[in-house]
């Protein structure tokens, strides 16, 4: 079995300077080399997992194969990677304690007091471990949330400290990503947050062995000179992180500072030659020289804070490259969206995409868009929530059942055309119960999402406890909006689609977490095309 060796990522100074993309690069450049690299996050906060949170707190809930609902840096690794992730790759201060607790009313500790060291620091450790223990990975990168200091992130860090024995000589690292600020009157880098935020890590008993500095400047050899001195790591260690025109920048700035060798020689671990990452380059190449350009309207309640959308931004990032066409969101609110307003909001747009979501606010912003997009015949895209919307719209406008609605918004309509599942009825805890992970999808021949996909069958993520009634099928097929994706096993209605549009999708599940660099989704692709045809068209006009 491979001895999978661990590197740790902290932050210190400040949060947000990006661990999840540091570690992602890396990951990106190991596996470039050949090596088999998984990454996991571990995050200080009481949540058991971030799924009940609003996406106001704390971005996207990126949901992974094995439905487990998780942080969105899972979405970086993914994307970064060409991996799947797992519950196991997220794990929270609730959870650890969840465990540990549970573990106890069992009577595992029996006679015995219970104790932040060593039961909750085993707990960590235990999971720190259970990805390596697969034997299917050469490295582990682990990333601690939060900021070195934190009270929250103390039982982490004292967990990694440990780690460092239990792992043995030449198998753990720790990378230290911290903020070198630039101030504007002394016209200077400063490296004395750092050196203090180092100091809090020594405090811990953890010497950094690699320094990766976020700066808005680049830090010249006297900076890096200073730094290696007060905190202590090879001159050659010390990294520089300039901010980068796009994340996906990042992994080429971080081999140009050639992490990936430091990382390999303090983890005497062999290494020839560069990492292949000409692919990458091909698609930053295509990101960054678009040959035209497209307006696409997000419409989603929670538009003020873009990374509550993340992955469909990132997926509309992958799209654009492959078409090589710039794709400029336009964030609009749907609680603003009203019916005297809706053509002068939508009509610059070339394509609409209606987002996931939760409850009443802004749903009947959302059905005049859908109402919109389809009388206009500009290309439609609904996810999760959004396809729902395209559903009711249909039913009240083209069908005349003018109470449809979701049961979710209105529990008493007399045409509950989206329902509460089956099998949700009973469930009373909020916490990992909707329909979650991947599921198998039927798709129908002759149709729009068949040719996309290019295959018959495929597997797609859901997030979401509430599904079109199938009593209502026959009458929406026979007036030109079909089921045109299915579950084999449950009949579920999966994926609809209107027959005399260009371009009208609506999918239960969520495309955007599958969308990945290398492997963009055949979805996000087909509906920036047709965004393109439907400006080309306009332009003719
Ligand atoms: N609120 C809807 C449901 O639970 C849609 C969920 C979503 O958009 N992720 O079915």
């Amino acid at each position: 079995m491979v001895q999978a060796k661990y590197i740790f990522v902290t932050g210190g100074v400040t949060s947000s300077l990006g661990k999840g993309i540091i570690s992602a690069s890396l990951g990106k450049l190991l596996s470039s080399r050949g090596f088999k690299v998984t990454i996991q996050k571990f995050d200080p906060y009481i949540n058991v997992d971030p799924g009940t949170l609003n996406p106001y707190e704390h971005g996207e809930c990126y949901v992974t194969e094995d439905g487990a609902e998780t942080d969105l840096d899972l979405g970086h690794y993914e994307r970064f990677l060409d991996i799947t992730t797992s519950q196991a790759n997220n794990v929270t201060t609730g959870r650890i304690y969840f465990n540990v607790i549970e573990k106890e009313r069992k009577g595992d500790f029996l006679g015995k007091t219970v104790q932040v060291i060593p039961h909750i620091t085993n707990e960590i450790k235990r999971n720190f471990f259970a990805l390596g223990e697969t034997g299917k990975y050469d490295f582990v990168i682990t990333e601690i949330g939060g900021s070195v200091g934190d009270i929250e992130s103390l039982p982490f860090i004292e967990a990694m400290r440990q780690a460092k024995w239990d792992l043995g000589p030449g198998n753990f690292l720790n990378i230290h990503l911290t903020l070198i600020p630039y101030l504007k009157a002394a016209g200077e880098l400063k490296t004395k947050p750092t050196q203090h935020s180092v100091k809090m890590l020594l405090e811990s008993g953890v010497q950094p062995d690699i320094l990766v500095c976020r700066t808005e400047y680049p830090i010249g050899n006297d900076i890096r000179k200073k730094l290696a001195l007060f905190c202590n790591v090879p001159y050659n260690c010390v990294i520089q992180a300039l901010d980068a025109e796009t994340i996906y920048d990042v992994p080429l700035l971080m081999r140009k500072e050639k992490l990936d060798e430091r990382v390999l020689e303090r983890l005497n671990t062999p290494y020839e030659g560069e990492p292949d990452i000409t692919q990458w380059k091909d698609f930053l190449g295509k990101l960054k020289n678009p040959t035209k350009d497209v307006q696409v309207g997000l419409i989603g309640k929670y538009v003020e804070l873009h990374d509550a959308y993340k992955s469909i931004v990132e997926a509309f990032v992958h799209a654009g490259a492959v078409n090589e066409c710039k794709v400029n969101v336009k964030w609009i609110s749907s609680e603003e969206i009203e019916e005297e307003n809706v053509s002068t909001k939508l009509k610059d747009l070339d394509g609409i995409l209606i987002a996931p979501g939760f409850g009443e606010r802004g749903i009947e912003g959302k059905i005049l868009t859908a109402k919109y997009a389809r009388e206009n015949k500009l290309p439609f895209f609904g996810i999760c929530l959004g396809m729902q919307c395209a559903v009711i719209e249909f039913g009240r406008h083209v069908l005349g059942y003018t109470n449809a609605a979701s049961t979710e918004l209105n529990a008493k309509t007399s045409d509950p055309i989206i329902d509460l599942m089956e099998d949700q009825k009973k469930i009373t805890n909020m916490g990992g119960t909707m329909r979650l992970g991947a599921y198998p999808c039927q798709l129908k021949k002759g149709s729009k999402v068949r040719e996309v996909y290019g295959k018959d069958l495929i597997s797609e993520r859901h997030r979401h406890r509430y599904e079109f009634n199938d009593k209502y099928l026959t009458d929406f097929e026979k007036h030109g909006m079909i089921a045109s994706g299915t579950n084999p096993d449950s009949n579920l209605v999966e994926i609809i689609e209107i027959k005399n549009h260009p371009w009208f999708i609506g999918t239960q599940f969520h495309p955007e977490l599958k969308s990945t660099v290398l492997s963009p989704h055949p979805l996000f692709v087909h509906f920036i095309k047709a965004a393109i045809d439907y400006k080309k068209n306009k332009d003719e006009q």
